[in-house]
């Protein structure tokens, strides 16, 4: 049997393990920060009608510049954006990548802030990018003065800040994002998957697009939208930054069937968004019941909670999924981090844990 070390693999993917959160079917899955909660049936129905609209031309290529689904996008994010600030993808990781394929390289490198997205140093691995990973403050915060020392003494080619960040749930302060702006030659990237999810009142770095051509602002459909199945990520950035992408993107990368879908789930937005609220409720009740049971969370404006003072976490992620309840053991030390599910979903998992610190030998 062939084995993949047998293979003529390229060097710098030798030995890595791919991205693979478990794909379980479990009752009740916390794991990978979807939006638990279904699209509504008046919505899906119009996306199927807008489906059955485009199937009867896909003889024909798609729209390579995604004109409709850039100018929803546009209007959709505000902030005077138009078509041509906007740039999207199947996912934000391949907008990433994409980024990374037109702005790193050999010989450049992408700095993040470790903890961090994992799929930033995979993405960064896939491109021939060198990974440098910074490190946080306490309580993985990222004041200016410690991001700027980093990209001072890394000198990087691209800087990735994930806003709020991924697996801690920190959001980051425009002040540490401007500050990197100025600090670098290179690109800075803020990766917005859960913008909006963010308390009230908490500014977009999409206010600091202005002026600042290198800086881009990276968003997804996958996780307030509730349509991670679809695949749609998308940026917004200076007019310049989109020419680049159109050098290294695949002809047609967007399918004619995902332009549909996406137009119409834009289409209604107030619909597709209203869970939002009852995400943030949710997640709100997470920090406060989990700190109730003597764990230690910490604060987010995602719609996920990573937690400390878990003296096993590989037991505890056992113990929850042989009660159904499947959440994230992300490597971190004594946390387990958590998605903020429906009130029944968030209630289960709430339970299913006050079981095992009640009984904790059969935790163990
Ligand atoms: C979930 C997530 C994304 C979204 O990825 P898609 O490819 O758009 O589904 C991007 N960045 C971070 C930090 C995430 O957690």
């Amino acid at each position: 049997m062939t084995s993949l070390s047998d293979l003529p693999l390229r060097d710098n993917l030798r030995g890595l393990i791919p991205y693979g959160a478990p794909q379980l079917h479990v009752p009740v899955a916390l794991n990978v920060n979807e939006n638990t909660h279904p699209i509504p049936e008046a919505v899906a129905h119009d996306i199927v009608a807008s489906l059955a609209r485009a199937i009867l031309t896909v003889n024909r290529y798609p729209d390579r510049e995604f004109t409709e689904l850039r100018t929803n996008l546009a209007d959709y994010l505000g902030h005077g954006l138009t078509a041509e600030n906007i740039w999207a993808a199947n996912g934000s990781n391949e907008v990433l990548q994409q980024v990374l394929q037109a702005f790193g390289g050999p010989g450049r490198s992408v700095l993040g802030f470790s903890p961090t997205y994992s799929m930033y140093e995979i993405l960064a691995s896939g491109t021939g990018t060198d990974w440098i990973a910074g490190e946080r403050d306490a309580d993985y915060e990222l004041s200016p003065e410690t991001a700027v020392a980093w990209v001072k003494k890394t000198t990087p080619s691209l800087v990735f800040l994930c806003s709020p960040n991924n697996p801690t749930g920190t959001p980051l302060s425009l002040e540490t994002i401007a500050a990197v702006y100025d600090a670098t030659d290179g690109i800075v990237v803020v990766d917005e998957a859960y913008a909006e999810f963010a308390a009230d009142g908490e500014a977009s770095a999409l206010t600091l697009l202005a002026g600042r051509p290198r800086l881009l602002v990276s968003r997804t459909m996958s996780k307030a939208f509730a349509f991670a199945g679809a695949r749609v990520g998308y940026l917004a950035a200076d007019p310049a930054v989109t020419d680049a992408m159109r050098l290294v993107r695949l002809p047609y990368h967007l399918s004619a069937l995902t332009q549909a879908a996406a137009n119409a789930a834009l289409a209604h937005t107030p619909e597709m968004l209203a869970m939002v609220d009852d995400i943030r409720v949710q997640r709100d009740r997470l920090v406060v019941e989990l700190r109730a049971l003597g764990y230690a969370p910490h604060r987010s404006g995602s719609n996920f909670v990573l937690f400390g003072g878990v003296d096993d976490p590989k037991a505890t992620f056992r113990a929850l999924l042989d009660q159904g309840v499947l959440i994230r053991d992300i490597g971190i030390p004594n946390h387990l981090r958590v998605s903020a599910g429906t009130a029944a979903e968030t209630t289960a998992f709430l339970s299913a844990l006050a079981g095992l610190r009640a009984a904790p030998s059969s935790a163990e």
